[in-house]
């Protein structure tokens, strides 16, 4: 899993499809981000911030009871014990490291349930930046208190009124009003999704997950590599930062998704936001809207290099329902003592079933990314149970 091919293509998804006036700046973007990942003084400065301010390394945790209950040996990531609470946080402090170093005064992002502004918000508050993030009105009525976490942060929050006036609307917006500020802006996508480079430079920013998990999991384990690799996949940034540590191995690599925004285990060929994927569609090859309780799971589409990983065998997409997600949350609070984010119970749902169906022979290691924390998701939880 390494850099996309010639016109920012991974085989034949990826590209740069916006208006001239974003090609240009994402012709910018790249250039910085190219010459930043070859010098060691922003790595170095970049290690630094999430070291100190983001919590990193973060623990490999061994899910003793859980494991000894499945018959599988099973390793959790702890992307929920960031500081913010869930991956974002990595990929944020690198862009808006790179924004810094591109002399940018101002980030613009887009955001779902607020964790990807959130994590704007914060990085921009801890560089002296000015961010302003674009969210759905339906969005900003069910997620009230993390829109005022980042006016608390000092970011704008602009509601968006058009569409369905949820995430792919505030995308959408929030890339408008990228065009007449690329001068001072930096436009700072949460996933792995949009124009070239975003889908590669978010997958490089993630990518300390994977690689510190390498690391972590030979020390523990002499056999050195996993046979299952795990994570989430909404636009699917924890999970391509957690594959890219392991591609170049014999482990077997498997993306959940929620049932109702299966981009890569159901979606089509299609663009949207810049970026030739695989999407949910209707008939007329409209954008179908994705439905999961996991808001950030809500995408309908997923990232070019994971579209390309599931043509070439290399990952699998399966899909598990909102119901699932919800019993594997309950099932690692009392085992484990770990509230997860409904995202991340998505993967974990799908272990519970692969090693209940045998689908993991007994003793298998399993490597699971929990890329959030469940205080987010109490509320929900507190309506269900
Ligand atoms: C945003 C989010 C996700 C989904 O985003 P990816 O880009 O697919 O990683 C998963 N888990 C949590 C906790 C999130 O906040």
């Amino acid at each position: 899993m390494g850099e996309p091919g010639a016109r920012g293509r991974f085989g034949d998804y990826g590209g740069r499809y916006a208006p001239e006036s974003l090609v240009q700046a994402c012709r910018e973007v790249e250039e910085a981000f190219r010459e930043a990942w070859r010098d060691p003084g922003f790595r170095g400065t970049l290690a630094g911030l999430l070291a100190e301010h983001a919590g990193r390394p973060t623990p490999l945790t061994p899910a003793r009871r859980l494991s000894e209950a499945l018959g599988v040996r099973l390793y959790l990531k702890r992307e929920d014990l960031t500081h913010t609470g869930s991956h974002k946080i990595n990929n944020v402090l690198g862009q808006a490291l790179l924004a810094t170093r591109m002399g940018r005064r101002r980030l613009i992002a887009e955001t779902g349930a607020g964790q990807h502004g959130v994590a704007t918000a914060t990085a921009a508050a801890l560089l002296g930046l000015d961010a302003t993030v674009f969210m759905g009105e339906r969005d900003i009525e069910r997620q009230s208190l993390n829109v005022f976490r980042m006016r608390m942060l000092g970011a704008e929050v602009v509601p968006v009124t058009s569409g369905s006036r949820t995430l792919k609307d505030a995308t959408s917006e929030a890339m408008r009003h990228w065009v007449g500020m690329t001068a001072d802006s930096h436009y700072c996508i949460g996933s792995v999704i949009g124009p070239d480079p975003y889908p590669w430079m978010v997958k490089e920013f993630q990518r300390v997950i994977g690689d510190e998990a390498r690391g972590q999991f030979a020390a523990e384990l002499r056999t050195g590599v996993p046979d299952l690799v795990v994570a989430c996949v909404g636009g699917g940034s924890n999970a391509a930062g957690t594959f890219a540590g392991f591609a170049d191995t014999t482990a077997r690599l498997v993306g959940v998704e929620a049932a109702g925004g299966a981009g890569a285990a159901r979606g089509r060929v299609g663009v949207l936001h810049g970026c030739r994927s695989l999407f949910l569609q209707d008939g007329d090859g409209q954008i179908v809207e994705a439905r999961s309780i996991a808001a950030g799971l809500d995408y309908p589409g997923v990232g070019p290099e994971h579209a390309h990983l599931r043509d070439l065998g290399r990952a699998r997409y399966v899909t598990v329902t909102d119901e699932e997600a919800v019993g594997a949350a309950v099932r690692l609070a009392r085992t484990e003592g770990i509230v997860p984010a409904l995202e991340s119970a998505h993967a974990l749902a799908w272990v519970i079933r692969a090693a209940g169906g045998g689908e993991l022979p007994a003793g298998s290691t399993v490597l699971m990314t929990l890329s959030g924390r469940g205080d987010k998701d109490v509320a929900t939880f507190k309506e269900l149970l």
